[in-house]
């Protein structure tokens, strides 16, 4: 099976070219999601059986609201016009990657359904991430239905571990707090300081976990779109002083800049479909993974 990774250098990318190394990888270089004619004229010249999108403009929520034009444009582009040119030279399966973060702000419900993700707009500071994915998941819906192709989701919660190229203010919440702890030590710091309160409640998986499920997913022939996550769901702040005691020997504390914004207080999802489709899977322990990256960081 012919196999094509949008996105394949990224965090998730990374992680499933080394479970499923035949698949193809093209840089943004090679095949600029955003470039319509140069998506055509890629799909004209080489045909796949399955197309996995990972590619997106992705960051932290303080990028998200810097450059919201960006989270709009970038992405709302880039899912659309590789959704229309793999149908068009005949992909019949098709995996997009949406996100938790783009779940509707007021919710009762908890954990929060598949059903339930266009029950309200999504939290403020993520409007334009949120809604370009969320149409993605009607764009990928509305084929499945109308052409009886299989394109449908996933829909994961936050992601850590290894990435490429750390972006300054534009790294996810994990990560970042890794730096920070790295940075205090190498400063001879007894404190790190997070943006917000660290009362927001969220659920974590390692980048890994995802890239074995996308791998089950395509080996398992699955057809339906769900949420992806670990049940755990914990504070920031309980999150950061676990990571300080896994990377650190001795005494941290945390500050916090509550100037800066919490973002949504929860959005753990319900995982019953992911559990029906993905039987018996066993996530990575947060403490090994948080361990992992640390270890990976610190040597570098
Ligand atoms: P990432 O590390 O930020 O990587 C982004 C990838 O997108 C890179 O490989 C980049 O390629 C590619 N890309 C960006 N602009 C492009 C363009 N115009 N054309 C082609 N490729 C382009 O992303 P990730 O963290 O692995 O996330 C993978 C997927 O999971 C994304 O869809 C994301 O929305 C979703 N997700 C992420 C999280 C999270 O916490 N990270 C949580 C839930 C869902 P180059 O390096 O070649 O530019």
């Amino acid at each position: 099976m012919k196999i094509l990774v949008t996105g394949g250098s990224g965090m998730v990318g990374r992680y499933l070219k080394e479970i499923i190394p035949d698949i193809v990888t093209p840089s943004s270089n090679e095949l600029n999601l955003t470039n319509s004619e140069m998506v055509r004229s890629y799909f004209h010249d080489n045909k796949f059986d399955y197309v996995v999108h990972l590619a997106a403009y992705v960051g932290s929520l303080h990028d998200n609201i810097d450059n919201a034009t960006a989270y709009f444009d970038e992405n709302i582009l880039m899912n659309t016009i590789v959704t229309k040119y793999s149908y068009e030279s005949g992909v019949k399966n098709f995996l997009g990657m949406l996100s938790s973060c783009i779940y509707p702000d007021d919710v009762n419900d908890f954990p929060i359904k598949e059903i339930q993700l266009h029950n309200g707009a999504p939290h403020k500071d993520l409007m334009s991430y949120g809604y370009a994915k969320r149409s993605h998941a009607v764009q990928l819906d509305t084929y499945k239905k109308r052409f009886g192709v299989n394109y449908n989701y996933l829909i994961p919660c936050n992601l850590y571990g290894i990435v490429s190229e750390h972006h300054e203010g534009r790294s996810h919440f994990v990560n970042d707090l890794i730096f920070k702890i790295i940075n205090s030590q190498k400063n001879n710091n007894n404190y790190i300081t997070l943006f917000g309160d660290g009362t927001p409640l969220r659920q974590f998986m390692h980048a890994s976990d995802l890239a074995r499920v996308i791998s089950k997913y395509i080996s398992d022939n699955c057809s339906e779109s769900f949420n992806v996550a670990p049940d755990i769901n914990m504070s920031i702040e309980d999150f950061a002083l676990t990571a300080i005691r896994v990377c650190h020997n001795g005494e941290m504390s945390v500050k916090y800049d509550d100037s800066k914004p919490n973002g949504q207080y929860r959005k753990d999802v319900d995982t019953t479909i992911f559990n029906q489709q993905i039987k018996n899977f066993k996530f990575k322990p947060l403490v090994e993974g948080i361990k992992e990256v640390y270890e990976y960081y610190k040597k570098r």
